[in-house]
């Protein structure tokens, strides 16, 4: 079904707002949650709160493995660390909007043999495999499934509305409900991978696009580059003016980033504060005049505050920019990227750095 190769580990399957552990349990987990947070001086934000609920709870493996080893490594538990680990291991809206969707399927589906059954008695001859379907949704994993066994349906009610003659006008379910559902369908895939404070593309949604483009740069031998964009002070613009005030820089910002790509270029709210644009077809120095634009865009911005009109001084972004190069895995490409935004950070920020400039 999905056979391409992710940039990210596969994340956590389970339902993450699925906590109705019994109350011992729960209290147990919350006494210990509150002690990791004490430890590693943690507000009890519902990132951290989640990531520790997830991890003390044991139920998240993966989770707990890569805590483990951060703990063990003494790598430092920052908020930033702790957003990434949820990003990468707990937010999942996608799996609950597909076990909703399956749910109606099946309701359809047995809607469908219920009237094939009553009527007809037998729907073998029509050569339709409704009890086939029935199986194979048990297997679905993700929105492609899910539209490989709508487009199934379709064709299968379709193939029963010509073949029936009493059928058609007894069956409730027809091809244009299930028109409906598709598009239902596809709505919600888009919203799971929508990110909705900005309208940018989530990381979820990036990783497809990523490894796409990454195949297409490798069979075509052309260049692709991306570019990872750390607004820089971030913490201080929430300390000074307020988490509101934050959220609405971030989407001012996202509205610059958009504004300087062409039609194929995309960008992705990849973290918190954090972006990351594909730029198809593009090499180092195509890359590093976008980053120059999207910096020359934000240095003319005049930022206020909307009640009072007060200045906000000036907002400036730090970026590290990364080509593909041939056979190299999307995990490397993002590596040097980040690596040459760390750098940007450490000499100064507001500044474009390339992989170039990277030593090694
Ligand atoms: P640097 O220049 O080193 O990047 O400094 P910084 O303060 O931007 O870096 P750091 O990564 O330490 O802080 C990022 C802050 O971004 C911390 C976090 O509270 C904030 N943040 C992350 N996501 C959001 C969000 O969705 N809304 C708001 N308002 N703040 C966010
Ligand atoms: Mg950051
Ligand atoms: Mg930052």
């Amino acid at each position: 079904m999905n056979n391409t190769a992710t940039v990210y580990d596969e994340p956590f399957t389970g339902n993450p707002m699925n906590y109705s552990e019994d109350k011992s349990k729960a209290g147990e987990y919350l006494r210990l949650v509150l002690g990791y947070l004490a430890k590693y001086n943690q507000p009890a934000s519902p990132v951290n709160y989640t990531v520790w609920y997830e991890y003390v709870s044991g139920k998240n493996r993966k989770l707990k493995k890569a805590m483990d080893s951060s703990i063990e490594s003494a790598t430092p538990i920052t908020d930033k660390n702790m957003e990434r680990l949820y990003q990468k291991f707990v937010a999942d809206g996608d799996r609950i909007v597909i076990s909703k969707l399956l749910t109606k399927i099946n309701l359809m589906l047995r809607e469908i043999t219920g009237h094939v059954l009553e009527t007809e008695g037998d729907f073998s001859g029509h050569g339709i495999n409704l009890k086939g379907l029935s199986d194979q949704i048990q297997e679905v994993q993700d929105y492609e499934g899910i539209k490989h066994i709508v487009d199934l349906m379709i064709v299968e009610t379709k193939a029963l509305v010509k073949s029936g003659s009493t059928l058609q006008s007894r069956m409730k379910i027809s091809s244009a409900d299930l028109q409906q559902l598709y598009r239902e369908l596809e709505k919600s895939q888009k919203e799971a991978q929508t990110d909705a404070l900005t309208g940018l593309i989530n990381r979820r949604g990036l990783e497809k696009r990523f490894e796409l483009e990454r195949i297409r740069a490798k069979q075509n031998n052309i260049a692709f580059s991306i570019i990872m964009v750390d607004i820089d002070h971030f913490k201080k613009v929430n300390d000074t003016f307020g988490h509101l005030v934050g959220d609405s820089l971030l989407k001012g910002i996202s509205h610059i980033l958009k504004k300087q790509l062409r039609r194929n270029d995309i960008a992705a709210r990849y973290g918190g504060e954090e972006f990351l644009i594909l730029l198809p077809e593009t090499d180092l120095a195509g890359a590093g005049a976008v980053a120059g634009k999207i910096q020359k865009g934000l240095s003319t911005k005049e930022w206020k505050l909307k009640e009072s009109g007060k200045s906000m001084g000036s907002i400036t972004v730090s970026m590290g920019i990364s080509v593909y190069a041939m056979n190299e895995t999307g995990r490397a490409m993002i590596k040097r990227a980040d690596d040459a935004l760390y750098m940007a950070k450490n000499t100064g920020r507001n500044q474009i750095v390339t992989q170039a400039s990277l030593r090694g």
